[in-house]
């Protein structure tokens, strides 16, 4: 069965989309870690950063060239974090490449 995420992009899973495009899905965390708390994902699939490659590297750059705009559309205009966790110390927990971008607050400085 394919991936949580994957089955996001096909829409067999509904999500609150943000953003679109060729390359890049966009749209709201389930469970908000922050005022706004969206993630923005590569419609290839790719287990997490530890799978990106000089060939596949161009959806990393898509959803970085992606990020101002959702960042401006979900009014982060006094900044914002993007964070990506991999593998079992980074935490992570669905095993499709993502990135968590949060804002909407003063965010704390360290990791705690
Ligand atoms: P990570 O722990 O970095 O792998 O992040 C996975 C993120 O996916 C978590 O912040 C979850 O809240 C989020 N998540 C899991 N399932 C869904 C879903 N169906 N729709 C939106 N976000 C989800």
């Amino acid at each position: 069965m394919a991936c949580l995420f994957c089955r996001i992009i096909e829409g067999e899973i509904p999500s609150k989309k943000v953003y679109e495009d060729e390359y890049v899905y966009a749209f709201y965390d389930i469970a908000p870690m922050a005022p706004v708390h969206v993630l923005l994902i590569p419609k290839l699939h790719l287990d997490s950063a530890d799978a990106v490659t000089a060939e596949n590297s161009g959806y990393v750059a898509k959803i970085f060239e992606a990020i101002p705009a959702v960042a401006k559309a979900c009014g982060l205009e006094n900044g914002y974090r993007v964070i990506t966790n991999c593998g079992e110390d980074g935490c992570q927990s669905v095993h499709h490449l993502h990135f968590h971008l949060l804002g909407g607050k003063k965010l704390p400085e360290t990791l705690g």
